[in-house]
């Protein structure tokens, strides 16, 4: 979702990462497996939490900002019948905790109901809500998926409803994991370059879509495949199977590899990779790349942790005399830090969240490992800290590449002016940071661990081009932006 002004890039406004679900049972209602599931995608957004569920004759929602475990009660589950049904978790962005924002959005029109949840950000979505505010279009929310769900609705008075979505993809441009309930059918559509992932699971009584294979799991579901890129997955209304219908093919994908390395749960399988696996190879490929022997390696935690034990476990076949050693306490209790408003209060509360025990670092070479340096926070701030606690010399290992660009496809990053390494060399960061060394991942690398090429990875942030078309920014390929024709043009075949 944008903040409505599109993600041009001195837009500030919020982009947004967050999980979507969908579920079509036999019998069952859905509010429930909904809500755990959601429990399993709440890493995915902690800002507002929504079901609508969808009885056969009318739509139950609930929205509600907060953590799924703060916004429902016994009782609104219960109001929520139906076997159908979709639910969200949105992510928390400075200077967006508005109620209008929250998932799944409703719509009711002259032929039905929709209910979409969205799962990343449109570019072009400014040119279409113009164009349907001209058509007489009112729109209650600044978000990018109302423009979808109008858009949809729109091209659901004239076409199927497999021909309006493949009209609507043909409008929409950028990055979309959806979760869509048109009355009771309930339906995932993946954007043609599959740059958040979505999934199919299959449940005792029904199937599910989710964001990530974890909340398949929690259901105690089988994950039968990934949503392909460009793909609608329609569920059966009774549970009993689904269908295929690929609308739009790409010669490349342009999977988000940052899922892999930071956002999404280590026990989730996404584009047919663990992505546990995926940070112990990104660790891995780091020894090789740029192992140093220390006394003591340590991740940051948690995000740190799967990188860490890859590269101590390179480290050793290549006999080098390196102790793993869980030296950093995280207070699980204190938020990210990521989204505190001013510097001050991140670096107070990296100081919260992070203690060093002492014993494992006194007098010793550290090497602390994390999965990416965003703003430089909690790097200056841990290096700090180790050394008041009589570390000799810290090295940090990072698994990924610098992040040298913003994110204008669904990922909470900071500004190009906060980024730490836009327009800054590894050594400028090293001094800026107080390390003895500091190495970042090759790009090459990481398309290794996640055994991808170049062409079929979004790699934005680190690279600054990116794989759709964005106003002022460079691409790194032949993007076919959507041409808006009117939402009168007939329907393309
Ligand atoms: P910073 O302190 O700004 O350099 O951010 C780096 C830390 O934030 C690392 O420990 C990452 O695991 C974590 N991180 C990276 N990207 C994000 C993000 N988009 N949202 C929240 N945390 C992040």
């Amino acid at each position: 979702m944008t903040d409505g002004r599109g993600a041009t890039p001195d837009s500030d406004g919020p982009t947004e990462k967050c999980g979507v679900v969908g579920v079509a049972l036999d019998d069952r209602a859905a509010a429930r497996p909904l809500y755990y599931s959601l429990y399993a995608l709440q890493h995915r957004g902690q800002e507002s939490a929504g079901i609508v569920t969808h009885d056969g004759f009318q739509q139950h929602d609930h929205v509600e900002m907060g953590l799924v475990g703060d916004a429902f009660t016994q009782a609104d589950i219960e109001s929520l019948t139906g076997a159908a049904g979709i639910g969200h978790v949105r992510y928390p962005t400075a200077g967006s905790v508005d109620k209008s924002c929250a998932q799944p959005f409703t719509v009711s029109f002259k032929s039905g109901s929709l209910a979409l949840s969205h799962n990343g950000n449109l570019v072009n979505a400014d040119e279409i809500r113009d164009e349907l505010a001209g058509l007489g279009h009112a729109f209650t929310s600044d978000g990018d998926t109302e423009v979808i769900a109008h858009d949809l609705a729109r091209n659901l008075l004239e076409e199927d409803l497999v021909r309006a979505v493949k009209r609507t993809m043909g409008r929409i441009h950028g990055s979309y994991s959806l979760t869509i309930m048109h009355d009771d059918t309930v339906l995932g559509v993946r954007d043609p370059e599959g740059n958040r992932p979505l999934c199919i699971g299959e449940l005792d009584d029904g199937y599910i879509l989710a964001s990530e294979s974890a909340a398949i799991d929690t259901l105690d579901g089988d994950l039968v495949r990934d949503v392909k890129p460009g793909e609608l997955v329609v569920l059966h209304e009774d549970g009993s199977d689904f269908d295929s219908y690929q609308l739009v093919d790409q010669d490349n994908s342009a999977h988000c590899f940052f899922e892999h390395v930071y956002f999404a749960r280590p026990d989730s399988v996404i584009d047919d990779s663990l992505v546990y696996e995926v940070r112990r190879q990104l660790g891995r490929n780091l020894w090789h790349e740029s192992g140093i022997e220390t006394d003591v390696v340590m991740p940051v935690p948690d995000s740190g942790r799967a990188f860490a034990s890859g590269y101590a476990e390179a480290a050793d076949e290549d006999g080098a005399d390196t102790e793993f050693a869980e030296g950093l306490m995280k207070n699980r209790y204190v938020g990210r830090t990521f989204i505190m408003p001013t510097q001050d209060e991140r670096e107070r509360a990296v100081r919260l969240k992070l203690n060093p025990i002492k014993s494992t670092v006194e007098g010793k070479t550290v090497t602390i490992i994390d999965d990416s340096i965003v703003r430089g926070t909690t790097s200056t701030q841990l290096v700090e800290l180790l050394k008041d606690c009589g570390a000799e010399e810290v090295h940090m290992r990072i698994g990924a590449p610098p992040i040298v660009a913003p994110c204008y496809m669904g990922i909470d990053m900071a500004t190009r002016d906060e980024l730490i390494a836009a327009g800054q060399t590894t050594e400028d960061i090293r001094e800026a940071i107080a390390a003895d060394s500091l190495s970042y991942l090759s790009i090459d690398a990481v398309c290794d661990a996640l055994d991808a090429s170049r062409a079929d990875l979004c790699l934005g942030c680190v690279s600054g081009e990116y794989p759709y078309d964005i106003e002022g920014e460079p691409t790194d390929r032949e993007v076919a932006r959507p041409v808006i024709e009117g939402a009168d043009a007939p329907a393309d075949d």
